[in-house]
Parts: C-alpha cells; sequence; structure tokens
C-alpha cells in the first residue's frame, strides 16, 4: 500500500557546514508511527555519508536530498522505480547541471517479481532536419553552447513509461519530492558552487540562465539557501497535465522557441547557433524498452544497455576479454579496454546491424584476448572482425589512425536504488556537458541538454555516430546490474563521458579481480584507457602503479578526476551495502531503510 502523502524532511544546515535532516512527526498511511528502525521516525539526523550497510531497500545518489528523495518514497511502500524518477526529478533541482527534464539517460531494472532485467531508452533523438553533415566544421566549443546541439528531451518520456510499466506511483507523486526541495530550496554546497562558477561565462551570455542561477551577476554562495519556484511550477505543471505538455503542448513550444532563438543576453559576443527542432520532433519522440546486453563473467550475470549507448556492449566485451586471460591485473584492465573501444568506435551506434551478438560472443573475446602481451600494445589498435569466424589467434591488422577523442568532462550524474522486494535499479541521466547547453528555458527552470555534441562531427565515411534524422547519439553510460544465480548481486554505474565505461570496468575488476571490497573499488584510484596513446589517469594512480604499468609501456597523462560512482551490493550475510564516493565530486549520498534487520 503506497501513502499518496509524501512529505520532505527539512534540510538543517549546521555549524560547520554540515548538511542533515530531520524528520518531522509523519504518519504512515494507516497512520500508524513510521517503524523505530528508521533513523528519520526518531528525528535522527540524516548525514551524508558514502557508505550504508542495512536492510529493506537502500539508495546511493550523489546528493543527500536526492537519496533522501528516493528513500522516502522507498519508506512510504514506493518500489525501486518509483524512488528513481523521485530522484532524478530532484536532482534536476540540486543537481541541474547534469541532470534534468530537458535530458535524457537509461534505466536499467532488475524486476524482482519475474527475475528479469528491463532496460528503458530515454536518450534525446536528433531533429528530423539533422543530417551527417550538420555538424561537419563546427568548432565542438562552439556547438556545446548552441541551440543546435539540444536534443529531444528524453527523460520526461523515460519517466512516464518506467512509472507505468514497473512503478505504483502517479508521475504526479513521483514529482512531489523535487517540487518541494525546489519550493523550499536547498543548501548550496561547493559542488553547485564551481559548477555555476566554471559556467559562469557562458551562462551570463543567456538572460534566462543569468537571471536563475547568476542571481547579482555572481554564482550563488555556498551555505545559502537556493530555491527554484519556476522548476516547482514546471514540475507541478508537467505532473498534473503529463509528458504531453511537453511533446505536444505549450512547454515544447516554450523548449522549440528558445532552441531555435536563444534568450542571448544584449552585447554578447557569442556566435550562437540556432536549432532544427520542430513540435514535430517533439511529438514523435518516445521512449523505448530495449533487451539489456548481457554477457557471463565468471559465472555471473552482468546486465548492461544496448545501443544508443556503448556502455553494455564495451564493458561486456571487455569482461569477456578479460575472462579469457590467464590472469587479470591493471595492465590487462587496460589493454582489454582498448581493445574494447576500438571495436566500440568502429560498430557501435544508433545503426541497425551492430554486431552485438558477435561482439559480445566468447569466440571473438578469444581472438581478441590474444593480442594482450606482457606490453602494452601500439597505438591505436585496430577493430576486430565481430563476423562470427574466429581463430585462435588471428594477427592484429595494421593500426589505423589515432582517432580524434572529444574532451571528457565530469558531467552527468548515476543513481543505484534497491527496494523491499529485492528490485534493483541502476540510472544514468544527463544533459551532457555540465550545464548542458548553457541555455534555461525562460521562466521555467530547467537548462537544455546539448547532447547531439555526442554524435561524430565528421566528415568520418563509414562512422556509425555520425548524425542523421531522428538518430540518437551513441552514448557511454554503463548502468550496470549483475546477477548471480538469477538473484541481484550487484549494481554499478558512473557519469564521465567515455571514461564511464572503464570506471565501470575498473571499479568490478578491483572487486572481482584485486580483491577490494566494493567502497574500496569506489574509492580507488582510477585510470582510463580509450584507445589512445596516453591513458588518462589520476594522480594518485600515477603514483600508486605508474612505476609498474610505465615499465611495461603505459603512457599516462595526468587528470585531477575520473568518474563520480555509485554502487550497492548484496552481501552475502544478507546486508545490502550502498556506496557512494568518499571524495569524488563532493563526495556522494548513501542510505539503507533500516540498519537492522
Ligand atoms: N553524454 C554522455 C554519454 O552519453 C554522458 C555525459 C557525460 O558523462 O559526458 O556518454
Amino acid at each position: 500500500m503506497i501513502d499518496r502523502r509524501l512529505a520532505l524532511p527539512l534540510a538543517v544546515v549546521l555549524a560547520g557546514g554540515s548538511v542533515l535532516f530531520t524528520q518531522p512527526a509523519l504518519a504512515s498511511p494507516a497512520g500508524h508511527p513510521m517503524s523505530p528502525g528508521h533513523p528519520a521516525a526518531s528525528g535522527h539526523r540524516v548525514e551524508k555519508k558514502p557508505v550504508a550497510e542495512g536492510y529493506g531497500g537502500a539508495v546511493a545518489t550523489v546528493d543527500l536530498d536526492a537519496s533522501q528523495a528516493a528513500l522516502d518514497v522507498l519508506r512510504r511502500g514506493g518500489n525501486a522505480v518509483d524512488a528513481a524518477v523521485a530522484a532524478a526529478a530532484t536532482l534536476g533541482v540540486t543537481e541541474p547541471f547534469s541532470a534534468g527534464l530537458a535530458g535524457g539517460g537509461f534505466i536499467v531494472y532488475y524486476d524482482a517479481r519475474n527475475g528479469k532485467v528491463h532496460t528503458i531508452d530515454g536518450r534525446e533523438t536528433a531533429p528530423k532536419a539533422m543530417t551527417a553533415s550538420s555538424l561537419e566544421g563546427i568548432p565542438f566549443d562552439e556547438a556545446v553552447t548552441s541551440g543546435l546541439s539540444a536534443g529531444v528531451p528524453g527523460s520526461v518520456a523515460q519517466w512516464e513509461l518506467a512509472l507505468r510499466r514497473f512503478g505504483t506511483l502517479s508521475f504526479r507523486q513521483a514529482l512531489q519530492p523535487a517540487i518541494e526541495v525546489a519550493s523550499r530550496g536547498f543548501t548550496v554546497d561547493q559542488t553547485f558552487h564551481d559548477q555555476v562558477a566554471a559556467n559562469a561565462a557562458r551562462f551570463a551570455d543567456f538572460t534566462s540562465t543569468a537571471r536563475l542561477y547568476l542571481p547579482g551577476g555572481a554564482p550563488p554562495r555556498v551555505g545559502t539557501t537556493f530555491r527554484n519556484p519556476e522548476l516547482a511550477a514546471t514540475y507541478r505543471t508537467l505532473g498534473r497535465e503529463g509528458g504531453d505538455w511537453l511533446y505536444r503542448g505549450r512547454l515544447g513550444a516554450e523548449i522549440v522557441a528558445t532552441v531555435k532563438k536563444p534568450p542571448v543576453t544584449p552585447g554578447s559576443t557569442r556566435n550562437v547557433r540556432p536549432g532544427l527542432m520542430e513540435p514535430s520532433d517533439l511529438a514523435a519522440y518516445r521512449a523505448l524498452e530495449r533487451p539489456p546486453t548481457k554477457v557471463t563473467y565468471r559465472g555471473m550475470d552482468v546486465y548492461g544497455m544496448a545501443p544508443p549507448s556503448s556502455g553494455g556492449s564495451t564493458v561486456g566485451e571487455a569482461l569477456n576479454i578479460l575472462e579469457a586471460l590467464p590472469g587479470v591485473g591493471l595492465h590487462e584492465y587496460l589493454e582489454t579496454s582498448r581493445l574494447a573501444f576500438a571495436d566500440r568506435n568502429k560498430y557501435v551506434g544508433d545503426v541497425p546491424g551492430v554486431p552485438l551478438e558477435q561482439l559480445l560472443s566468447d569466440g571473438f573475446a578469444k581472438e581478441r584476448a590474444c593480442l594482450v602481451g606482457d606490453r602494452a600494445m601500439g597505438n591505436p589498435a585496430p577493430a576486430g572482425s565481430p563476423d562470427g569466424s574466429y581463430e585462435p589467434c588471428r594477427p592484429a591488422a595494421p593500426a589505423g589512425e589515432a582517432a580524434e577523442e572529444a574532451p571528457q568532462g565530469p558531467e552527468t550524474t548515476h543513481m543505484v536504488i534497491t527496494d523491499r522486494w529485492g528490485g534493483v535499479v541502476a540510472y544514468n541521466i544527463t544533459i551532457e556537458s555540465t550545464g548542458g547547453n548553457g541555455i534555461v528555458v525562460p521562466g521555467r527552470g530547467f537548462l537544455l541538454n546539448n547532447e547531439l555534441t555526442d554524435f561524430t562531427f565528421g566528415p568520418a565515411a563509414g562512422d556509425p555516430n555520425l548524425p542523421g534524422p531522428g538518430k540518437r547519439p551513441r552514448s557511454s553510460m554503463a548502468p550496470t546490474i549483475v546477477l548471480k544465480n538469477g538473484r541481484p548481486l550487484l549494481a554499478v554505474g558512473s557519469p564521465g563521458g567515455a571514461t564511464i565505461i572503464t570506471t565501470v570496468l575498473q571499479i568490478l575488476v578491483n572487486r572481482w579481480e584485486l580483491g577490494m571490497t566494493m567502497p574500496e573499488a569506489l574509492a580507488a584510484p582510477r585510470a582510463s584507457q580509450r584507445n589512445t596513446a596516453q591513458t588518462q589517469a589520476e594522480p594518485a594512480f600515477i603514483e600508486r602503479h605508474g612505476a609498474e604499468l610505465t615499465a611495461r609501456g603505459h603512457v599516462f597523462a595526468p587528470t585531477p578526476e575520473i568518474g563520480a560512482a555509485t554502487a550497492v551490493e548484496f552481501l552475502r550475510d544478507g546486508r545490502l551495502q550502498a556506496v557512494a564516493e568518499p571524495v569524488r565530486r563532493g563526495g556522494g549520498s548513501a542510505l539503507v531503510l533500516r540498519e537492522r534487520r
């Protein structure tokens, strides 16, 4: 039985800056006091912490308000899908530079009722007028802040489909926690402040964005309360009218008008290219259920996101290659990632005929595995031939030209949620760049995405990721759920552009091959090899492993931070372990429903 009256906790900022929640006295649907096991029931403080262990349900997101919104839904009897939509909408308020209703994303869901894994593709689409050459010759930086890069939003359709198929709450109910956070406000933390500061120049170039995020001309100060009443009103109307308000109605018309004629601040010298989006593109949008990808790794079934994401196929192929090797360490992790990226770049996109089955076959993995030697292979590794005919050791084709890679930022966000029935959600949501395309829809309180910059700009004959009418740009998002003997074992995911794939893979290698616990596996320093000459690595990774790996031919380029993962593991003794980042992106928030059985 679901409590339809979702009420939210009060955020309290303590001296010293830590944020906690106290819960006003709430009644359960039947009017009973809340279970005494819940920390909030006793007015207990709920603190932002990276690891939580317990029972009955677990949540990990990058943000305490969003985790709390999800936990409140679970506590009232909602399931993991209900909680995921509530948390995603809340992230649109508190993490608006990574997530929002005008973005897109991928949900992977383990349904405990039938033991099946489902996925929902809410990826943005290109307008019908977009062709393979629409982005050609446009400087990447210019596309980032433009109407042209805004894809047709997918999140709203995805939320509605997820609730309709698997949820128990109405759309309006699921939006309620976000409406409350947007209305009453939340405390600006360092990450929020820094993300505005990093975007200040382009935010200032749009009247609507400057008005919302640069009040008084400067980023909101840390520790102050930030309210977004316009977004609260947007969510309220959306809840009442449903997604049609966006896909066929007034909100959609306003999005199209903003994309076509961005509200550029008078006097700005920025060249802001208009977009190609039409109301008919919005009306044509569908969120889609797709079969998940699946590979088996040492007896565990690893489920991921199929195209248009390359997350599931690339993580899956790399795991298959690792399994075919005699031993697995960090060298093997980097080399298999290199090979899997070579194949991803050549074969995966939103096109018919992606050879998914072959890319994920053991035969192909074995053929690829024999290219892994004692030393790092030459760059770039050529793509393999996932054609169904495999030799134990086919010599590598000559190296092709090194692929140019767009910069990978820390944008996007990932959450994991489990419910009392054993349902599990792994969900990546994004507006692409931190701050999306930088353009707030006037009066509506949300930023537009710039997801279409994930297309290959071209010219690039034969590239499966060139833009096209109605096409979804290839993603790297890799929400992942692992089952063992048909029961959930863990879920994991991360933001970080193409580094999402390597972060998920590295966490699994850390956990399964390097003897780490899940909290250790997330906290460990990261490196990301994506078939480029240099491997990006966090300074601590280079300090710890650089000498040994450099001796084997790896070349590292330091990068301050890779990813911001969240995970949950079902521990052997029946406890749930929710895990978020201890440090990266300001640290995340893990919560469990009950600390005791
Ligand atoms: N647009 C990216 C992707 O789908 C996600 C955003 C990011 O993390 O860069 O791969």
